[in-house]
């Protein structure tokens, strides 16, 4: 099969060979769930019980305080112990449900699944808003909210993502692997809602058996596979439509508006649980590897799962830890320790020691240029990173230093081992700051 590919990138290896061959496991039940309120772009949901309060699995427990917002869940049957803020991943306190299970795992019995061909795609799209699904790449944007396009957006095309092209991950391969059918039963309710016919699924050409199990799959639902070429960030959301489709989604705008909507994979999947057995997003497949961890897995977690419990099921950790990244290591976000929750968006967990880090010394610029040509926006990184580091934010903002996506990838290719990225997300923070105040 021919790979098709986005102008710009990286290489960085791989590292998926400790996790890609194995199997999800269902990750056992911690004796606490810390589930915050804010798991996903939007506002956060509002608590809806309070300490004492017997919960089921499945029953909501926070609801949606905006149409930008999902409810969240319970991941298990217990009591509500306290309403209060824990450690958030972000590193900040923020409000949490915490639930000491009881050990059940008893399903809300009110909870029942549908045949969605019974049902309209507007009644779909609130059953999907209702199980409080979010994009499960990473992103966490809530689905219903992308299900929606103004009526003046024409939709011809949905997206499937299974690119996962951050090193170490390894949950959607997985996926993919072996939940095709419930992927594929996933994208024909999401083309129903949005009353598509074309859909393309891309797969990075690193995943063959991923690749041949999702053709065979889509055969029967009209669904068309595409390999794409090994090079980061290829699932990033603009680059994986230049690359499917050749469309360019303008600057400050959407995929809604050249007529795509992308979905993850596991959005898919989580879509087909919620409506055909009606069940919410209370759990997720996680890779946890990186050098450190004693054995790398991809688990089935239930959201709120304390990440220290995720490292105990891998055996621990081979030598002392001195780096714990949430998600992949070019855009995942850093632990301050384990005592954070998984939450809807997490995708890994991966564990470093100061052997595996490099020792970072930035130089001057060299003006080599390969910033520029690995920018997947043709930005201009260097220039845009000294207008920063004058406070000349007027001037970076004329260079577009908003469409700045922070993929790393300058930061990832430059010889001088200048800090890039985190310039430019510098420089971002001062636009929308002096916007604020003017
Ligand atoms: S971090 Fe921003 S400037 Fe650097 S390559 Fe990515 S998009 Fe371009
Ligand atoms: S890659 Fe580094 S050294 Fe080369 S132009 Fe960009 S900032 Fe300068």
């Amino acid at each position: 099969m021919n790979q098709k590919t986005f102008v710009g990138g990286v290489h960085p290896a791989d590292s998926k060979h400790d996790s890609d061959t194995k199997p999800i496991e269902a990750c056992p039940l911690p004796e606490q769930l810390i589930i915050p309120l804010s798991q996903h772009i939007g506002a956060p949901a509002e608590a809806l019980v309070k300490a004492g309060d017997l919960v089921f699995k499945g029953q909501t427990i926070a609801k949606a305080s905006a149409f930008v917002s999902v409810p969240i869940h319970a991941s298990t049957s217990g009591q509500v112990i306290a309403v209060e803020p824990r450690l958030h991943p972000c590193g900040k306190m923020l409000p949490a449900i915490v639930i000491e299970a009881d050990g059940e795992d008893h399903w809300d019995p009110s909870l029942e699944g549908i045949d969605p061909a019974q049902w309209t795609g507007d009644e779909l799209r609130q059953r999907i808003s209702d199980a409080g699904i979010v994009g499960m790449g990473g992103a966490t944007f809530p689905t219903h909210v992308k299900l929606s396009p103004p009526e003046d957006k024409l939709i011809d095309t949905l997206m499937i993502n299974g690119v996962e092209c951050e090193p170490y991950l390894t949950a959607d391969h997985r996926l993919m692997l072996e939940q095709s059918d419930k992927i594929m039963d996933g994208i024909d309710i999401l083309r129903r809602v949005l009353g598509v016919k074309h859909t393309i699924v891309g797969i990075e050409s690193n995943k063959p058996d991923a690749i041949a199990c999702m053709a065979k799959a889509g055969a029967n639902h009209g669904i068309q596979v595409q390999a794409l070429e090994v090079k980061y960030p290829q699932g990033a959301e603009k680059q994986l439509i230049d690359a499917l489709l050749g469309r360019e989604v303008p600057s400050a705008g959407l995929p809604m508006d050249i007529g795509v909507v992308v979905q993850n994979v596991a959005t898919a999947a989580a879509v087909s649980d919620a409506i055909r057995l009606g069940r919410p997003l209370v759990e997720r497949v996680v890779t946890i590897s990186g050098p450190a961890v004693a054995e790398a897995k991809n688990l089935r977690v239930r959201i709120g799962t304390p990440l220290s419990f995720l490292v105990q099921q891998c055996g621990g950790n081979k030598y002392e830890v001195s780096k714990i990244i949430m998600g992949g290591p070019m855009m995942g976000q850093s632990q301050l320790s384990l005592d954070a929750p998984a939450v809807r968006g997490t995708s890994g967990l991966l564990l470093f020691g100061e052997k595996d880090l490099a020792k970072i010394e930035a130089g001057p610029c060299i003006r080599c240029g390969r910033c520029v040509g690995a920018c997947p926006l043709h930005l201009l990184p260097a220039t845009i990173a000294s207008y920063a580091t004058l406070g000349m934010f007027d001037e970076a903002e004329a260079h577009s230093a908003l469409d700045c996506m922070e993929c790393g990838c300058c930061t990832y290719i430059c010889p001088a081992t200048r800090p890039l990225v985190q310039t430019l997300r510098h420089a971002k923070g001062g636009i929308l700051a002096k916007r604020r105040r003017s």
